[in-house]
């Protein structure tokens, strides 16, 4: 079977039927952070628990990537392969925003508040053929 890790400690639960993307919660104040943080940003607490943020969120904001992404988020695409995708900052139950890579039907543009699913996808693969998994999000279907 084909070892599949994540891209990053941390950041999705994996290996899981219904992965969610890990953040933290501040034990303090409850601010939620995305990726998980040691410390938190609103009120400097040091106390701060990793949780599960979900796996639903909805479009917050979002551009086009004209660019091929840097180590580590390199891809197995090249300059000659590479297309721009879209990139957005996912808002999460508890109101956490989440930037990721949008998936979405060829020719379909993303949509200010339209509901999105978290995708756990192989992203790249190594030479020993260890798939290396990243999340994104591609539009909930009804
Ligand atoms: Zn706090």
């Amino acid at each position: 079977m084909t070892q599949q890790i994540p891209i990053q400690d941390g950041l999705f639960t994996w290996p899981s039927a219904q992965p969610e993307l890990l953040g933290s919660r501040c034990d303090h104040c409850g601010e939620a952070s995305f990726p998980s943080q040691p410390d938190c940003r609103n009120c400097g607490s040091r106390e701060t628990s990793v949780v599960p943020i979900g796996s639903r969120g909805t479009l917050w904001t979002w551009t086009i990537q004209s660019f091929m992404p840097k180590d580590p988020y390199r891809s197995d695409e090249t300059p000659e392969t590479f297309t721009p995708y879209g990139v957005g900052y996912v808002e999460m139950p508890g109101g956490v925003r989440v930037e990721s890579r949008l998936q979405l039907p060829e020719g379909e543009k993303p949509e200010i508040g339209m509901s999105l699913d978290l995708v756990i996808e192989p992203f790249r693969t190594e030479e020993d053929g260890t798939q290396i998994m990243m999340f994104s999000f591609k539009p909930t279907e009804e």
